[in-house]
């Protein structure tokens, strides 16, 4: 199948580049930007942060303009800045194209599916709602914020389990999480800073209508505080649940490591074998040595002990927030979408 990226030369963009270079599924077919690099080839208009090299062929191809006319795709992925992505999404949906969206304007419309897909992979049916709604033949749909994507996978087994009451979740945020050229290295290095404009509401209800029944927000508190840190790649959470049922560490740790789901059984190309890999060493999960666990795309959690004050059970994850987190999470959409014929 075609695709195509909007919003290709940032740095999400640059992710779904380089994860579509080699996929068995998607072709890469179409590139844009705004108007400072429209017009030029690939190779000139980005400024290439990735390690591995941009492939000649992908460095020919012309940045267009991020318009539905003219552009050959089955399904677009978008990488555009929240305030741009608002009307532009929306103008692709109504020319037909499917649009997988990783910026936050559309997430929680009640009629766009916000999909981290091992946690909610049912919800895509909201797509038959919103197309009926907004008389379009294409789609949104949405993946989370970073953090709320990390959060989510290792509470959805705690919740099916043993049902969540409260959640309060510590963020510490990599800086690829800020875009390019991001948090100026004055400020960051050698600091923390303890505020991301709007990350603390964007988790607590992306949190909600994710784990929630589809149309129905979560019957559970979220509370989360969101720092940002002097990392390259990978967020860090401390979490602390309370649950409805009983449970140990032991439990969770159980109910964690079999966990498995819709994409796995479909065996889609970028769904992990492990969607959560535990690991049992005091020290661990730390971003350098597991961000890249199931090519980005697990969520390492470890730590896991019980919680004296809530009487349930605390324990650290850490996952890529630009894999799992973003382009790795929308690419998985894309083969989600796929499977159900929605593509
Ligand atoms: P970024 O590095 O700032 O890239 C923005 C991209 O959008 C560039 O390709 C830029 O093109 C294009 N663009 C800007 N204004 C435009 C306009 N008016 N029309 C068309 N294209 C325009 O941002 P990013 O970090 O990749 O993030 C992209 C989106 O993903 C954001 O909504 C962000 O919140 C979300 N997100 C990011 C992460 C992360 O970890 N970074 C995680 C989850 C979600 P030019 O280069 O041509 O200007």
């Amino acid at each position: 199948m075609k695709a195509g990226i909007l919003g290709a030369t940032g740095l999400v963009g640059q992710r779904f580049v380089q994860l579509l270079n080699h996929h068995p599924w998607f072709e890469l077919n179409a590139l844009t930007g705004s108007g400072r690099t429209a017009g030029l080839p690939y190779g000139e208009a980005v400024n290439w942060r990735r390690e591995t090299a941009l492939k000649p062929e992908v460095a020919q191809l012309p940045v267009q303009h991020t318009d539905p006319t003219n552009l050959d795709a089955d399904v677009v992925f978008s990488a555009l800045p929240a305030d741009e992505a608002l009307k532009i999404e929306e103008d692709f949906a109504k020319a037909g194209f499917v649009v997988v969206s990783n910026a936050s304007s559309h997430r929680m419309e009640s009629d766009v599916p916000l999909m981290n897909p091992e946690a909610n992979f049912d919800h895509l049916s909201l797509i038959d709602e919103q197309r009926r709604n907004r008389k379009w033949d294409g789609a949104i749909v949405t993946n989370p914020n970073c953090t709320t994507a990390v959060l989510t996978l290792p509470l959805k087994p705690i919740h099916a389990d043993f049902g969540i009451k409260n959640v309060i979740v510590s963020s510490m945020q990599a800086l690829s999480g800020a875009g390019y050229p991001g948090v100026a290295s004055l400020d960051i290095v050698d600091n923390i800073i303890p505020f991301i404009k709007e990350e603390e509401e964007k988790v607590q209800h992306e949190t909600q209508k994710i784990l929630g029944e589809v149309g129905k927000a979560g019957d559970f508190n979220v509370s989360a505080s969101c720092h940002r840190v002097p990392v390259l790649d990978g967020h860090t959470e401390a979490i602390f649940v309370q649950t409805r049922e009983p449970t140990s560490p032991e439990g969770i740790s159980e109910s964690m490591t079999r966990f498995s789901a819709e994409p796995q059984r479909l065996k889609l190309p970028s769904a992990p074998e492990r969607p959560i890999v535990v690991r049992k060493e005091a020290d661990r999960p730390q971003p350098r040595f597991d961000r890249l666990e199931g090519n980005g795309m697990s969520v390492v959690v470890g730590r896991i002990k019980k919680d004296p004050v809530f009487d349930g059970v605390k324990y650290v994850a850490l996952g890529h927030n630009t894999l799992r987190g973003a382009a790795g999470c929308a690419v998985l959409i894309g083969e989600s979408l796929k499977a159900k014929g929605y593509l």
